[in-house]
């Protein structure tokens, strides 16, 4: 990996983060905060969060067997997104590589930054090689964007290549893991250690069934996680959000029950899916969702549409030509969908 301080855009490297009030003090032992010009009515929301939101991370580190340090906390993992691009790309010289399909936040962020994606196509299988992304890659690409399980296919992508870039490739490389608490393949989590290019990120959003307090996790080197840190804005995570979160790892229990009963949903759910005349593939996945090939997906979406069930319509996704992407409900919402399509006119 070439030195952070090379692959990190000078302005941000020389950056001087906004000290706030709450980053200057942060005692225990004080009982009068006449330092933030907040008022002193109205706890507990008259106060400033935590701008580090220690008190989280320190819940977070155990359920995931990193340090608090490693732990970065965005609005959605779509902030530590656009966050890598502001801190590593420079605007109209550097560029990213990603595989395509893959999620669409990487490439709107790439944009909004004014930085060149390159994207490489995965295989018939979905999967990708890690010499196809370093072919795509020159001296100014800084990052890669692997998302495994990936959105839309579903599918894990192959441990081994991905490896294999994390060794050959000397920018950074993000594995996107939104979805692996739904799959059988050990986290990246576990390779952060060996590997200083790596960023793992997850989100609240899925398993954890929060998608409505926005809060994602990336997972890096302290020294990485410092960089994001101070680019951010103060008080990203507001206190609303950290109190529920605590409150959700107190009961991570609660969160394997849900993963295990969706995962159950989702082995019925493709079985009935696969036997519906309209369907012509159901696609294996590792997530909480998966690709089907239908006769005719804009009908069939708008068909589902007109009886108020909605599933994304991927047909004008690269090679994911008339596919619908299924997320797994409750057993009541698959039913529901199941008869509407057993009743559709193919
Ligand atoms: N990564 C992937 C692969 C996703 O599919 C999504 C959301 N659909 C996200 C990240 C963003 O999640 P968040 O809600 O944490 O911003």
């Amino acid at each position: 990996m070439k030195k952070l301080e090379e692959l990190t855009r000078p302005n941000i490297w020389a950056l001087k983060p906004y000290s706030s009030a709450r980053d200057e003090y942060s005692g225990k032992e004080a009982s009068v905060f006449l330092d933030a010009n907040e008022n002193p009515y109205n706890a507990p929301n008259n106060r400033y969060p935590d701008p580090l939101q220690w008190e989280l991370k320190r819940k977070i580190a155990p359920v995931k067997h990193v340090l608090p340090e490693q732990i970065f906390l965005g609005n959605g993992s779509d902030e530590a997104i656009d966050l890598m691009y502001r801190a590593f790309c420079r605007p109209g010289r550097d560029n990213v590589v990603a595989i395509e399909p893959t999620y669409g936040m990487y490439k709107v962020c790439a944009d909004v930054n004014d930085v060149e994606y390159r994207n490489v196509r995965l295989d018939a299988n979905f999967q990708f090689k890690a010499d196809g992304m370093l072919a795509a890659a020159d001296g100014n690409t800084k990052l890669m964007f692997l998302c495994s399980p990936n959105n839309p296919t579903g599918n894990n992508l192959d441990r081994k290549e991905i490896l294999s870039l994390l060794e050959r490739f000397e920018g950074l490389v993000i594995v996107d893991e939104a979805y692996s608490d739904f799959s059988d393949e050990p986290s990246f989590l576990t390779e952060l250690e060996r590997h200083p290019n790596l960023v793992v990120l997850q989100t609240f959003s899925k398993a954890w069934g929060c998608a409505a307090i926005r809060l994602g996790m990336a997972f890096a080197s302290p020294d990485l996680i410092g960089i994001l840190n101070k680019i951010k804005y103060p008080y990203n995570i507001n206190r609303l959000t950290q109190q529920e979160a605590i409150r959700m790892t107190e009961q991570h229990y609660q969160v394997k029950q849900w993963v295990r009963s969706l995962l159950e949903e989702r082995a019925r759910l493709m079985k009935e899916f696969g036997k519906l005349d309209c369907c012509r593939h159901v696609y294996p996945t590792d997530a909480n969702f998966f690709l089907a090939e239908v006769d005719d997906a804009k009908k069939i979406y708008d068909y589902l549409v007109d009886r108020g069930i909605i599933v994304r319509n991927r047909t004008n996704v690269t090679l994911c030509h008339n596919c619908l992407r299924v997320t797994v409900g409750t057993r009541p919402e698959n039913d529901a969908l199941l008869e509407a399509l057993e009743k559709y006119p193919s």
